[in-house]
């Protein structure tokens, strides 16, 4: 076990001479780098998935039963879901879909 020890210490040793010191740094500055940006990017991919599900789940307005949309009917009651959805209605249009009309006037 000791002598395992001393020669892994003897093996980095030779390493650090032969590659230098900042090849290691940058080498452990990019392990970090890695094990910090990975879970971040499971993260982001993950909250992007649940943004794309949530935007396709309907709830029946009247039963309540959250049902994909998917399907255009509720799963629950058999109430059409297009037609009670307000995601859907046209008087809540998102705000990026609405265009703006901005009229040039000349400047006298
Ligand atoms: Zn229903």
């Amino acid at each position: 076990m000791n002598k395992s020890l001393v020669t892994y210490s003897l093996i980095f040793l030779i390493l650090i001479a032969l590659f230098g010191f900042n090849f290691f740094l940058s080498l452990i500055g990019n392990l970090l780098l890695l094990v910090f940006l990975v879970p971040l990017l499971i993260f982001l991919i993950l909250l992007i998935s649940f943004n794309s599900l949530k935007s396709k789940v309907n709830t029946c307005n009247k039963c309540g039963t959250i049902s994909l949309g998917i399907h255009n009917t509720c799963m629950n009651c058999g109430a059409e879901l297009e037609d009670i959805n307000p995601n859907s209605a046209d008087s809540l249009q998102k705000p990026s879909e609405t265009t703006i009309e901005v009229k040039a006037e000349e400047i006298k």
